[in-house]
């Protein structure tokens, strides 16, 4: 491929403890408990809403934080974000869970659809009152790498390109672009062809007015409506990877062209797209190969450098451990990964992409910032005691607690097979 080289001027214009790349609902969780264990902390977003794939991705479902057998597993800003999801909007949160843990065992699972937007609003209220700074609008381009330190990142706006300073930095991005760009081993992931947008009808707003509840009036019009597993892929779609700009917009393309295919039709003054995903609805594009990759052989095993443990979405009991090692790689001293990026394949990265185990994720890695910061010290090597205390602080579970594994655990569940 030809190349041309460029030599840039670039201002610098600050210098933080903590850049956290992407404000999806993993960087907003790192920033925030960044912001908390005192690092001055700066998000970068790229585009005008936080959330990510969880608010401008449409995916407005908080999966659940128990292991469906009536035990919360998940807590610390996992659950702080699930209620902060439905702070101003509608719920669905089942009534067992509406008070703290169920009186009776119960396999209604502490989940909850909201409104997308409106979370979106209220994490940007809250990291903002909490100290943190945020730029929208604002692509975090290029980090700059000396002798495998992370010495900052340069920013793309409107205002041009632009220098920020850091002492640690979590990848957030969704996509590992930060760690590939500092030269991380990565590793690319298959997408089905799964594009929801919504809209409203004058038959689902009657509905909606009818029942009492808001979240009726809005149905979705799949373009793609492949699932989680595959279900509704046809075989003349591609499988995406996502990660380059002519891949995203033939899918992209593919799907509105679908999506207008359906409208057709009918009579143009009783319905409304109201909205459409503003992230491709890829589920898993490119994550760090970190010095250690999570599989699914992995539910129920204890890591000694364990950073949270996470309940199974899909299946009830499963429960994983995240070890500081998938988020972490050696020669790359001040980069920790978070959310989607974190290295775990097959069904074990579906198991740590779902929104609160990203919270959990983002929170570890924020403590991981911040005790490499303290240390002065890689973070895959900080005082694994003091971090694992400082997230139980925090009432994070770092270890789930074995009274939870059921006697037939080696055997149980192991069905489901991914691309
Ligand atoms: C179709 C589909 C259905 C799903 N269903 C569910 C569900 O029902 N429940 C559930 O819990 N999970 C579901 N998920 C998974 C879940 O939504 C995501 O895995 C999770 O929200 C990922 O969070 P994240 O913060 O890691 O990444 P993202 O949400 O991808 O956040 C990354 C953020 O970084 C920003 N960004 C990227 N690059 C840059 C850059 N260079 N500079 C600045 N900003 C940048 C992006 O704009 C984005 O805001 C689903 C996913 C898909 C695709």
């Amino acid at each position: 491929m030809d190349s041309i080289s460029l030599t840039l001027s670039v201002p610098v214009k600050d210098s933080f403890d903590l850049i956290v790349c992407g404000g999806g609902i993993a960087g907003c969780a790192a920033a925030l408990e960044g912001a908390r264990l005192g690092l001055k902390t700066l998000l970068l977003e790229k585009s005008c809403l936080l959330g990510g794939l969880a608010t401008i991705g449409l995916v407005n479902y908080y999966e659940p934080l128990c292991n469906g057998r009536g035990v919360q597993v998940l807590r610390g800003l996992a659950e702080e974000f699930l209620l902060l999801s439905i702070r101003y909007g509608y719920d669905t949160l089942p009534g067992v869970w509406k008070n703290g843990r169920p009186a009776e065992k119960t396999e209604v699972r502490y989940q909850t659809e909201f409104d997308p937007y409106l979370f979106g609003m209220a994490l940007c209220e809250r990291l903002t009152d909490e100290g943190v700074t945020i730029l929208f609008d604002c692509a975090a381009a290029q980090p700059v790498i000396e002798g495998g330190v992370c010495r900052g990142v340069m920013t793309d706006s409107k205002s041009g390109f632009a220098f920020y300073a850091c002492r640690q930095l979590v990848d957030a991005t969704g996509d590992s672009e930060m760690a590939a760009k500092a030269g991380m081993p990565t590793a690319d992931g298959k997408n089905y062809f799964s594009y929801f947008p919504r809209t409203i009808t004058l038959d689902s707003c009657r509905e909606a007015a009818e029942s009492g509840r808001i979240n009726r009036a809005v149905r979705t019009v799949p373009g793609g409506a492949a699932d989680l597993y595959g279900g509704g892929q046809t075989a003349d779609m591609p499988l995406y990877y996502g990660a380059s700009a002519e891949n995203t917009s033939d899918y992209l393309i593919r799907n509105q062209k679908l999506v207008l295919s359906k409208f057709r039709d009918g009579d143009r003054q009783s319905r409304m797209l109201i909205m459409t995903p503003m992230m491709p609805q890829f589920r898993c594009i490119r994550r760090i190969e970190g010095d250690y990759t999570m599989t699914e052989d992995d539910a129920y095993r204890h890591f000694p450098d364990s950073v949270c443990a996470i309940n199974d979405f899909d299946r009830r009991d499963f429960l994983f451990e995240v070890p500081r090692s998938a988020m972490t790689r050696k020669g790359f001293d001040n980069i920790t990964a978070a959310g989607r990026c974190v290295s775990a394949e097959g069904y074990a990265w579906d198991a740590v992409r779902v929104i609160p185990a990203a919270v959990a994720t983002g929170q570890a890695s924020a403590h991981m910032a911040a005790r490499a910061v303290r240390e002065k010290k890689p973070v895959w090597d900080t005082d694994l005691a003091a971090l694992q205390s400082g997230l139980e602080e925090k009432t994070v579970a770092v270890h789930f607690d074995d009274a939870l594994v059921p006697p037939d655990a080696d055997s149980v569940n192991k069905r489901v097979k991914k691309l």
